[in-house]
């Protein structure tokens, strides 16, 4: 019987240490994903140094790393970074990973700033300032916002904003509180909270905060609270846009509706489902 690959004898070549992974249960790509992180270099490197050792402290550090992601801890995390939007964000603990699907927030507002100059934006619950940023760099001219009620989460995010060298403000406190004083919006963006709080996705997102991810309940709590308040720090003629779970979109339009915004639309992710609506409030 051979020698579990798993128990190689310290130190691990490279090519060591991806097979390890992959035994333990990692696809070759995450595997070498990790290495790359791991040794901050190239995969082209990893490829062709396959056969160097690696020393002790990073067979340790690689060890640990392996055992957390097959414990289901994001590669984001372990990592500490995720690209959203071309931009490369620092990500922790205490911040939502940025998802893909969100970009498309990101398109829809960059649509509806094409006509003001120098337009006022906030991105409520902003995370690791992912949407804020990506406003920021869309649209240079903008004066971005950034609101988050958790103090781990926003200083994430002004770190976010000092390496990217994106000069936007950060507010601490709950949705539109931290706002009080503030000049009225153009537009109001968030991906707040939406998850119901029974909902088992919760489960596999377990290593997210879950304050950023569910408001308990039905799931709409905080999206019902953005639509009543929204309009009181609106413009004229200002966008609401709000990203949802891809079964809310009846639920958001109605609400907008509801509460006088007009041009009422939604916009689909990258699967296909309803993910984001929005309205104007009139003028
Ligand atoms: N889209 C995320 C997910 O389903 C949830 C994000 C959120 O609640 N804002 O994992």
């Amino acid at each position: 019987m051979s020698d579990s690959p798993t128990k190689a004898p310290v130190p691990l070549t490279v090519l060591g240490a991806e097979r390890a992974a992959v035994a333990a249960g990692l696809s070759r790509q995450e595997a070498q994903y990790l290495l790359q992180a791991l040794l901050n270099v190239s995969r082209a490197w990893l490829i062709s140094h396959d056969g160097d050792p690696l020393d002790e402290a990073t067979t340790d550090r690689f060890r640990h790393w392996l055992d957390r992601r097959l414990d289901e801890v994001p590669l984001a995390y372990l990592v500490g970074e995720k690209e959203f939007f071309g931009l490369m964000l620092r990500v922790t603990p205490e911040t939502l990973i940025p998802r893909p699907d969100t970009e498309l927030l990101v398109q829809w507002a960059l649509e509806r700033l094409d006509g003001p100059r120098a337009p006022r934006v906030v991105d409520l619950g902003t995370g690791t300032g992912a949407i804020a940023l990506a406003i920021k760099s869309g649209r240079g001219d903008a004066d971005v916002r950034m609101v988050d009620a958790s103090p781990g989460a926003l200083a994430v995010a002004l770190e976010n904003a000092g390496r990217l060298g994106l000069a936007v403000d950060g507010h601490l406190g709950s949705w539109f509180e931290p706002l009080a004083g503030q000049p009225l919006f153009d537009l109001i963006v968030s991906n707040p909270p939406y998850v119901a709080g029974d909902d088992h996705h919760l489960d596999a997102l377990r290593h997210e905060p879950r304050m950023a991810l569910t408001p308990e309940g039905d799931g709409l709590d905080d999206l019902r609270h953005l639509v009543r308040a929204a309009p009181d720090w609106l413009r004229p003629g200002g966008w609401l846009l709000l990203e949802h779970g891809w079964d809310q979109a009846e639920a958001v339009m109605a609400l907008l509706r509801a509460r006088g915004f007009v041009d009422v639309e939604n916009r689909r992710d990258l699967g296909g489902q309803p993910r984001a609506s929005g309205g104007r409030w009139p003028e």
